[in-house]
């Protein structure tokens, strides 16, 4: 009999679920100046952002969020879950901006220690998605913060100190503080995965010690766009002797191809809607049973948030 496997941990986190509720809570108060902007994607799952829209939010895209705040003369601009540096908080003040702030409290707290370890004399290096917004605002916090690419520069570093994105995998971390410790023998390592996301990546790890029913499957729903979606579905392929997919709702599979697996494990993201991890589930419960090789998603917008 085929296993089906949901992972434990489903639905949005309590960082992404606070930033829909702050947004959506300002399109309905009177007392909240409109237009609404947001600079950038709240949070990276476009079903969110398309909601957004929907209840009459207005997503700004640009190559930073400086040059998005250019757009905006009058109104309420909101800062997405992945924080904001001091220039655009201060260059929202200056354009007489009401700022709403819906950045996640744990990479608050994350920037805070960077911030306190500079000011004890600290050079960051910092492992991020150059192009993510929590690495642009990580790296305006200080002059000694530096983005680890994939070029080790030997810089003249005395405190060096390895700091991340809160969403990286467990393993580029490892890899990349094991690299960095042959240019930098004192390096200092801080931890700062975020706690909902390790979780995920730790329960996914448990399948390297699993003995699947083969063939096997593991599926990872999330945005393309999601770093922490992304790290699971980097995770997963380094399991051996199975076959991995990185989906983003269920019209993207072919049942008819699901059917030869005789285990399917789902795994999602933060910011993926519960909603869709479980109408997978559901229909992967009923595979034998169904006819059609593909299915469009049921599920109304304000599903999605819920
Ligand atoms: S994944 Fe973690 S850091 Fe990111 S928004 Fe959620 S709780 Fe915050």
């Amino acid at each position: 009999m085929r296993i089906i496997y949901k992972s434990k941990e489903i639905g949005f986190c309590y960082g992404v679920k606070r930033a829909i509720k702050i947004a959506t809570n300002a399109i309905y108060d009177p007392n909240i100046k409109k237009p609404i902007y947001l600079l950038g994607n709240l949070v990276h799952n476009h079903h969110i952002n398309e909601y957004l829209l929907n209840i009459g939010i207005k997503i700004l895209d640009g190559s930073s969020r400086l040059a998005m705040l250019d757009e905006i003369n009058s109104g309420t601009v909101i800062f997405t879950a992945h924080g904001v540096s001091q220039k655009v908080r201060t260059k929202a003040l200056s354009k007489g901006l009401t700022i709403i702030d819906a950045t996640c409290p744990y990479v608050k707290l994350t920037f805070d220690k960077m911030s306190k370890a500079s000011s004890k004399g600290h050079d960051i290096l910092f492992i991020g998605k150059s192009t993510h917004p929590e690495t642009e605002a990580a790296l305006d916090i200080s002059k000694r913060v530096y983005l680890v690419d994939n070029v080790f520069e030997n810089l003249p570093l005395e405190k060096p100190l390895l700091c991340h994105q809160t969403t990286m995998s467990s393993y580029d971390i490892e890899d990349i503080y094991q690299k960095l410790k042959l240019l930098y023998p004192n390096i200092e390592k801080m931890d700062m995965l975020c706690k909902v996301s390790e979780k995920r990546q730790q329960e996914l790890l448990l399948l390297k010690n699993h003995t699947f029913l083969k063939p096997a499957l593991i599926i990872i729903i999330g945005d393309k766009s999601s770093n922490n979606s992304t790290k699971l579905y980097e995770i997963a392929k380094r399991i051996n002797n199975i076959d991995v997919l990185f989906i983003d709702n269920i019209s993207e599979l072919h049942f008819n191809v699901l059917k030869q697996y005789q285990e399917i494990s789902l795994f999602s993201g933060t910011s993926t809607p519960e909603a869709i991890v479980n109408e997978l589930y559901n229909l992967l419960l009923e595979l034998d049973n169904l006819e059609a090789d593909s299915y469009f998603s049921k599920l109304k917008l304000i599903d999605y948030i819920k």
